[in-house]
């Protein structure tokens, strides 16, 4: 059976071990202060902080360990590119930080996945955590003030607080390409990947995609396959990995400076541990332009993004010097010129996700890889054993789809929680992702979504990312509970106030102007709109100075009397809700009697 969250799927495709739903068997339902949704980095940092709080919390998860991302996307050539190690991680910790030895600059998927194990051993999280359960439902219940869980294996809980840590790379994207249903040979999802080892050898392949997973997959597969297609939908900029053993100095050095180093992810935009400059193509020489470009592509990694330009993602004349850098690279690289062409991308440099490489334009190069531009020579149909373009057929026997998710948004609409008079997330989100701090859902009172849209989510180190919403989450719950309030909630006012400022920091960058997954180009029917809040250090500093204002643009409700919070702090309710904070009293009717 298929996991709920995959969509539509190749008949021939298998979800990894573990995901299968058992039959429902009850319907008892728990209670818990919070819920959380997911147990990947967010949701066991979300499980951590909030039981250390005090409270009881439950996490579920439809895969059968921790992990997220790092459980699932287990393909050939899955790593860590930014912030490279040993700085993707996290920093609530410092003992955590000391104790854990990364092999690698840009850690192996296994090497994350083995770290995010220890977390949850070193911090004992699998007891309140229920794998291979997948959330169905989720409602919430005015009355009560508390959301209703309702989850695959006929379980079902009840909680004041919903946190939505589902991912916003985990709703894997499969598109429906024709007679793909038809195909016998074995198809895998890299989103997907199956926890057995897949052989290429012998076999003709083909890979679909040419985002992250793609490259990174590329040079892997045709190392071994007797042949590769690569069916590419569009041409990428992709920049050297630079991968490379971490040394025992620099490890060392790390830690020793472990408290500096924190300093300077928080102040960093993209929570990365890099200094900022004030650089600018447009005012170097081209002379110069070539010598730094040139020694950050023998450098590697993401230094690319973090230390070239400061105006390559705001001017178009500064961001034309870098692409032409990077489509000669590739020309020098690629020996047939009629390859290279194919391989040239044509969009804005740094307006899609920044990849970086492992010897993928080298690939190119064997003599058992052929590129298929599927702009020229577009997938007609697939049919048992081969795929069908424009201009050909391509036998294969396997079909490595590297084909992305339904990114940001997606994960939240499967879910599709129920809030406030019934009204569907779906219906609430079929023009525009509304929120508040990318953070809150007008008529959703106290849920959280945590790398949401309207955050910098996938524009900052995640992990880090992960652990500021969510102190900022711990501290609204305690705000609650200190006043023994029932609910906060965010106002459509202050969502379309977030909207407009989110909008005009995207519309000064060239961001928007590019079709990407951050636009939501890559899915049929998708709002099309740049989502993510960009800069993270206004960012975090917009998230405490709406705190420290009393949380300005929320409303709260005091607790109801059958409902939320404990029941001892509840007659303290009436009294503290008339104390809520400039911007409550200016805008909540909804604080002006307890219903
Ligand atoms: C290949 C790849 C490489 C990446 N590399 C980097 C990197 O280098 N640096 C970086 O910062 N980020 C990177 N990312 C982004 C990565 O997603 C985040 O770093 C981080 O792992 C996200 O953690 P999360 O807990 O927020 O979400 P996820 O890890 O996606 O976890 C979400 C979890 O929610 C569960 N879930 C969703 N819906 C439901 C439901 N209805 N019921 C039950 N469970 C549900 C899923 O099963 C999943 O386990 C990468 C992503 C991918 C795919």
């Amino acid at each position: 059976m298929q996991p709920k969250d995959q969509g539509p799927s190749p008949s021939s495709f298998l979800p990894p071990a573990g995901t299968e739903r058992p039959p429902r068997r009850s319907e008892e339902v728990e209670n818990f202060d919070v819920v959380v949704i997911g147990a990947g980095v967010s949701g066991m940092y979300a499980l951590h902080h909030l039981r250390e709080m005090g409270l009881s919390v439950r996490v579920y998860d439809g895969a059968s360990d921790v992990g997220g991302t790092w459980w699932y996307n287990r393909y050939p050539g899955a790593r860590v590119d930014g912030p490279g190690s040993p700085f993707y991680c996290y920093t609530f910790s410092d003992e955590l930080m000391k104790e854990w030895d990364w092999a690698e600059t840009q850690s192996e998927q296994s090497a994350v996945l083995a770290y995010l194990e220890h977390v949850a051993d070193r911090f004992d999280l699998r007891r309140d955590i229920e794998f291979e359960t997948w959330v169905e439902a989720v409602r919430y219940d005015e009355s009560a003030q508390r959301w209703t869980v309702e989850t695959s294996t006929g379980k079902r809980a009840s909680a004041q607080f919903l946190i939505c840590a589902v991912g916003a790379l985990s709703a894997a994207n499969l598109p429906d390409f024709p007679g793909i249903g038809d195909f016998a040979g074995e198809t895998y999802h890299t989103g997907r990947w199956p926890h057995e080892p897949v052989s290429f050898a012998g076999k003709r392949v083909a890979v679909i995609g040419t985002g992250s997973s793609g490259i990174q997959s590329i040079p892997e597969i045709a190392k071994e396959a007797a042949h590769l297609t690569v069916l590419q939908r569009t041409a990428q900029f992709a920049f050297p990995a630079g991968n490379r053993p971490l040394t025992p100095e620099e490890t060392k050095e790390a830690r020793a400076s472990w408290g500096a180093v924190k300093a300077k992810m928080l102040a960093n935009p993209g929570g990365f541990p890099a200094d900022t400059h004030t650089r600018t193509a447009l005012a170097a020489t081209p002379e110069e332009r070539e010598a730094l470009y040139e020694s950050l592509w023998q450098i590697g990694s993401f230094k690319f993004l973090l230390d070239s330009y400061n105006d390559i993602v705001v001017s178009e004349e500064a961001n034309k010097t870098m692409a032409d850098f990077v489509r000669r690279k590739i020309r020098e690289i690629v020996r047939d010129p009629g390859t290279a062409d194919k391989l040239m991308p044509d969009h804005f440099v740094m307006t899609k996700r920044p990849i970086l490489e492992n010897g993928y334009w080298e690939t190119f190069n064997r003599d058992n890889v052929t590129l298929v531009d599927l702009r020229e020579d577009p997938i007609e149909r697939f049919t048992p054993n081969s795929v069908r373009t424009r201009t050909g057929e391509h036998p294969i026997e396997m079909l490595v789809l590297a084909t992305g998710f339904d990114a940001i948004s997606g994960s939240m609409l499967r879910l599709d929680p129920t809030g406030r008079g019934g009204v569907h997330l779906k219906e609430r989100w079929k023009d525009r992702f509304h929120n508040y701090l990318g953070l809150t859902i007008a008529g959703f009172p106290n849920l959280f979504v945590i790398h949401g849209p309207g955050s910098p989510g996938v524009f900052y180190n995640m992990p880090l990312g992960a652990e500021r919403q969510l102190g900022w989450v711990g501290d609204v719950i305690r705000h609650l509970r200190d006043r023994s309030l029932g609910a906060i909630e965010a106002t459509e006012d202050s969502e379309s106030a977030w909207g407009n400022e989110t909008d005009a920091i995207a519309n000064a960058t060239l961001f928007p102007r590019t079709d990407s997954w951050w636009t939501g180009a890559n899915i049929e029917g998708k709002p099309r709109y740049f989502s993510a809040y960009l800069l993270g250090t206004l960012y975090y500093q917009r998230l405490s100075d709406v705190a420290n204002a009393g949380y300005e643009g929320f409303v709260f409700e005091p607790a109801h009397s059958a409902g939320s919070g404990s029941a001892s702090r509840r007659s303290r309710a009436l009294d503290n809700c008339l104390d809520l904070g400039p911007a409550t009293r200016r805008r909540s009717p909804k604080t002006s009697s307890p219903e």
